[in-house]
């Protein structure tokens, strides 16, 4: 039964990625991969990855335009679905250095599609597992649940926010008993549909005047994002970071404007992100810290409540790149009539080991810390979060290096070390400094516990670990007491 539902799971997939190649829908394509990758047995090529396996597509339709496939024969393996197909096409572009011949081609062709990690879905409850298609369904917080919880929150001291980008998020984040967000990333704004044309000018734009001017069409769509996100959350604090990820990632894999090449890095996540964007391009935070404020202004005047706005600085290593740019924040933030204290905070992500070790300096230019401890444990631990999962954390944990993911839970002698002395030098400067946490471990209970341990304030996690958070905290309150 369960073997007959996993056969058509993968052969509606098969039939699905071979009918959207007919039909020039590769986007579709795309997504019926897990990992995209294509091995052409006869010639040894491997296009290995979404933009490769975009390329592939890009040659062999530049080639044979007309290209497509007819299906005989479906037969399933272990681990693959092997197809008998026809595959047909017309000479029409050049191939390989060869002119284009105008003849048509009719070929019989088998295609292995490897099936590595299927769904498999395990009922919490009882503990069945199974790999049928089983539709997701809202979990429901039920009355107990609710008491639990309640009593939960009578008991801990840590605060519990939610990291949310979007009102859909916050609405879910406050369903769950999220106290605020801790984390609203603002990439997220900016990868929609609408503002992908706008966002490509405004990175490839030849100077100034060019980039200022399509931040500027920018600027009313980040704002009606900020006023949603604000009129959810009601009066809650809402910790906004300023952009981080790197330009080119905002960038279609396949742009070929020799301005994006001139923006790609050996190594961007160590490169130009974060507040290094804003110290060479200032006028992307100004833009965002004008929305912010005047979306929080537009919010007041027609809500009673507006929330306790924190403006976040991320990637700061140096405290002299906050002192510049938490002076923008202020100058921008006077331009729109807002007033530090009363209606914003200017704080930073410590998420750099020089950062921890120089807390008690970047504290004079911060109204709060939040810990990203993912980039610290990047940074701290020297794992490249992106490349690390696939290859070495399996083997790490079989010969027992470590026994959980560092990404996962917080290693607690090395990275929470530096989250510690962070968190003290901080407080040698500001006895009041408020401390978040806002990685992945903000969700994890173990580190929760570790938190709750080293005087940290608040964790913010995502909407769904919120219950679990405040349980654990309530328990890392009773075992602390
Ligand atoms: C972090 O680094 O912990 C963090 C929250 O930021 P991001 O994951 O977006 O880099
Ligand atoms: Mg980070």
């Amino acid at each position: 039964m369960t073997e007959t539902s996993l056969r058509k799971r993968r052969e509606a997939c098969v039939r699905e990625h071979m009918e959207s190649e007919n039909e020039h829908a590769f986007d579709v394509t795309i997504k019926t991969f897990t990992h995209p990758r294509y091995e052409l047995v006869a010639t040894g090529d491997v296009y290995d990855g979404e933009e490769e396996v975009w390329r592939y597509y890009r040659q062999s339709r530049t080639a044979f335009p007309d290209q497509r496939n007819e299906i005989h024969a479906i037969h399933h393996a272990e681990d693959a679905v092997i197809v008998e197909f026809d595959l047909l096409g017309t000479h029409l572009g050049p191939l390989r250095g060869m002119p284009p011949t105008g003849r048509a081609f009719r070929t019989r062709m088998t295609a292995f599609f490897l099936f590595e990690g299927d769904r498999i879905a395990i009922d919490g409850t009882t503990g069945n597992i199974t790999i049928d298609d089983v539709p997701l369904v809202e979990p429901d917080m039920t009355e107990h649940f609710e008491q639990v919880l309640a009593w939960c929150d009578e008991l801990r001291t840590l605060g519990i926010r939610a990291n949310a980008d979007t009102p859909a998020d916050a609405r879910k984040a406050r369903a769950f008993g999220a106290e605020g967000i801790g984390l609203c990333r603002t990439e997220h704004m900016f990868m929609a549909a609408d503002r992908q044309p706008k966002m490509r000018e405004m990175i490839l734009a030849d100077n100034l005047a060019d980039r200022r001017a399509a931040l500027d069409e920018l600027l009313p769509l980040q704002q009606q994002d900020f006023e949603q996100v604000f009129e959810v959350m009601d009066g809650l604090p809402v910790t906004i970071r300023l952009l981080d990820p790197p330009l080119h990632e905002f960038l279609p894999p396949d742009e070929d404007d020799p301005r994006a090449h001139a923006l790609r890095e050996v190594n961007p996540m160590l490169g130009t992100r974060g507040c290094r964007l804003a110290m060479l391009h200032p006028e992307i935070y100004e833009m965002q810290v004008r929305a912010i404020m005047r979306a929080a202004r537009a919010v007041k005047d027609r809500l009673e409540h507006v929330p306790l706005l924190e403006v976040m600085i991320p990637l700061i290593g140096y405290e002299r790149e906050l002192q510049i740019l938490r002076e923008l924040v202020h100058r921008i933030a006077g331009e729109e009539s807002m007033t530090h204290h009363d209606d914003y905070l200017v704080g930073t992500m410590i998420e750099l080991p020089r950062a921890c070790f120089l807390a008690d300096a970047i504290a004079e230019q911060a109204d709060f810390f939040s810990f990203g401890t993912n980039d610290l444990t990047q940074t701290a631990l020297g794992f490249s979060r992106d490349d690390i999962e696939g290859k070495i954390l399996g083997p790490y944990v079989e010969m027992k290096v470590f026994d959980r993911s560092p990404f996962e839970t917080i290693d607690k002698p090395g990275v929470g070390q530096l989250v510690r002395m962070g968190a003290w030098l901080g407080r040698k400067t500001k006895p009041d400094l408020k401390l978040g946490v806002c990685g992945e471990h903000g969700g994890d209970p173990d580190s929760i516990d570790f938190f709750h341990n080293s005087g940290i304030d608040y964790v913010s996690c995502s909407p769904f670990r919120v219950p679990v958070a405040r349980v654990a905290a309530a328990q890392a309150a009773i075992r602390g007491t």
